[in-house]
């Protein structure tokens, strides 16, 4: 887990007062890997860098937070989801690492969502298992981790190319950390807010669903949960609404990265 170390971790957007926005740390965030990627590939190219003169001396609208995660011309695609993806594990990883001391086998003995939505995991065998939440989220996070740094899969080196099955490995980890972030929502937002940290929570929401919404990445059976939050968040009504959510219970794949 990240400690905080007293680093300021979000801020309001002072034009639209409904959406709290953390583009500075998100697009730092960015930019960081992006320099470090391209020292350890030797090349000039660094679209990434377009974000950070874009957004980062100021405080961005929704809209701009939409344009953020819409791919810049030229850049490769699946460059353009590793970096997203990395950012949304390490923003998922930080706000459940401030929270994860209440999240207990004890008061949280199922994984759920908003929904009466009950996450299974599968274990090594395949075979659906029922686990605690902090079990469950250290698989996630676990797996998440182990993902992101296999060099065959998350390449850093300019010879190295993504695999073909890229996209559905980054599809795999989004609908986790999804479920990670609804766990949060249905069961820690109080500790959260107390922490005041809800901001900060709702900017990684914000930019895990405009990012899913422009590309369509999870399920809408996974994230129809949190519909009226996309709505009261982002404004847009033709998102979907919890009121209609059915009693789901969601099986979970295995760790394999497939
Ligand atoms: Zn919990």
């Amino acid at each position: 887990m990240f400690g905080l170390g007293g680093k300021k971790l979000f801020k309001y957007s002072s034009i639209n007062n409904t959406l709290p926005l953390d583009v500075e740390d998100t697009v730092t965030c960015f930019c960081r890997k992006a320099r470090r990627k391209e020292k350890d590939a030797g090349t000039t190219e660094d679209p990434k860098l377009y974000l950070e003169e874009a957004a980062l001396e100021r405080q961005l609208p929704e809209l701009d937070l939409r344009m953020l995660v819409d791919l810049p011309p030229g850049l490769d695609y699946n460059e353009w989801l590793a970096s997203h993806t990395l950012s949304l594990f390490d923003h998922t990883n930080l706000i459940y690492g401030t929270i994860s001391e209440f999240c207990t086998p004890t008061g949280c003995p199922d994984m759920t969502g908003p929904g009466l939505r009950t996450y299974l995991w599968f274990d090594e065998k395949g075979k659906k298992t029922r686990v605690a939440a902090p079990q469950y989220i250290d698989y996630v996070m676990t797996f998440t981790q182990r993902t992101v740094s296999d060099e065959t899969i998350f390449p850093t080196k300019y010879a190295n190319e993504f695999p073909s099955s890229f996209e559905s490995i980054v599809r795999k980890i989004l609908r986790l950390l999804y479920h990670v972030v609804a766990h949060i929502y249905h069961c820690h937002f109080r500790e959260v807010a107390l922490l005041g940290l809800h901001a900060h929570l709702n900017c990684v929401f914000a930019h895990l669903t405009l990012l899913n919404q422009r590309f369509n990445l999870i399920d809408t059976k996974e994230t129809e949960i949190l519909g009226d939050l996309e709505a009261a968040l982002l404004g847009d009504s033709s998102l979907g609404s919890s009121s209609s959510v059915p009693t789901t219970t969601i099986q979970d794949p295995p760790s394999a990265t497939t």
